[in-house]
């Protein structure tokens, strides 16, 4: 996708004490070569990222996705970012976003240049795909082991499971992985036979009345939009829980979504070549609250 926007950011330390960073953010050309060659993000996939979607030039859930990018940066040994600083960052990319429409903000914090003095920091503005198909008419999974136990990201902290690094080669392997299967996309499954997440989104399934996804116990991302969603069900009345999920779980549910940023809640129609029931008006309701301004 064509980017807009984009703007370096000169990071400043957590407790840099400033209350406007304008002076730390340089414009350059969206369009032109930007990065050194020495850059640690592109020769190792060493740094942390966040897509941010905006709908008709509101950023949404600024502050979970800012979040989520200083929890990544704890698991990376990456200094502390300074959320003041990211935070106006966005909002200077929003206002360069598509005024209508939907629109990704992406945030990319890389260790830098290799022994260089300081981590590098960008934020791209870009127009989001269209995602009406995967929303409206759902999209088929199959389950792909993820080649450790549920309990390896505990015992293996380096792997870094829980943070949105830049390295994600293998999550895109899979995805090809799942289209070669004649599915659009995958569901990781531990090698002991738990459920965990799809390369780019969080699953919510509906059993027995009640929505689940699995417990962010390190080996997964705790999704921004799963969150939201389960505050909103939480607010009309239903039962959400965070659980460890047996594979068996994906046959039970009577309804199933992968949810992320800028895709919303695409519905899970078939799992492994086995059709899963879809509930459109609920479906259909998700994706109206997701595409309404939430901070
Ligand atoms: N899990 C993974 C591996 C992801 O890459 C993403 C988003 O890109 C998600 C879950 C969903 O996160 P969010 O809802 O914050 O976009």
């Amino acid at each position: 996708m064509t980017l807009r926007f984009a703007l370096v950011i000169d990071p400043a330390a957590a407790d840099d004490p400033r209350t406007d960073f304008a002076g730390s953010f340089r414009v350059i050309d969206p369009s032109a070569p930007a990065l050194s060659v020495g850059e640690l993000s592109t020769q190792r996939g060493d740094g942390i990222f966040e897509s941010i979607a905006v709908v008709d030039g509101h950023a949404q859930e600024t502050e979970a996705h800012l979040e989520r990018l200083a929890h990544s940066a704890r698991i990376c040994d990456l200094a502390a970012p300074n959320l003041a600083q990211w935070r106006q960052a966005v909002a200077v990319a929003a206002a360069h976003a598509p005024g209508e429409g939907e629109g990704v903000i992406k945030l990319i914090l890389s260790r830098g240049v290799e022994h260089g003095p300081a981590p590098t920091a960008w934020v791209t503005v870009a127009p989001a795909a269209d995602n009406t198909a995967a929303r409206e008419q759902g999209i088929r999974v199959v389950t792909l082991d993820r080649g450790y136990g549920i309990a390896t990201p505990a015992a293996a902290p380096w792997l870094l499971l829980g943070a949105k690094t830049l390295s994600y080669a293998v999550n895109m392997a899979a995805l090809r992985e799942a289209r070669r299967r004649g599915a659009d996309d995958a569901i990781f499954v531990t090698s002991d036979g738990f459920v965990l997440e799809a390369p780019t989104a969080s699953l919510i399934l509906r059993i027995q009345g009640r929505f689940l996804t699995p417990a962010p116990n390190g080996g997964i991302l705790h999704g921004t939009t799963q969150l939201s969603l389960f505050s909103h069900l939480e607010e009309q009345g239903y039962e959400t829980a965070y659980a460890m999920l047996d594979v068996s779980a994906l046959q039970e549910a009577d309804a199933a979504w992968l949810v992320s940023s800028v895709r919303l809640a695409a519905p899970i129609t078939a799992i492994d070549g086995v059709a899963v029931p879809v509930d459109a008006p609920l479906t259909a309701s998700f994706n109206r609250y997701l595409l309404s301004p939430r901070d």
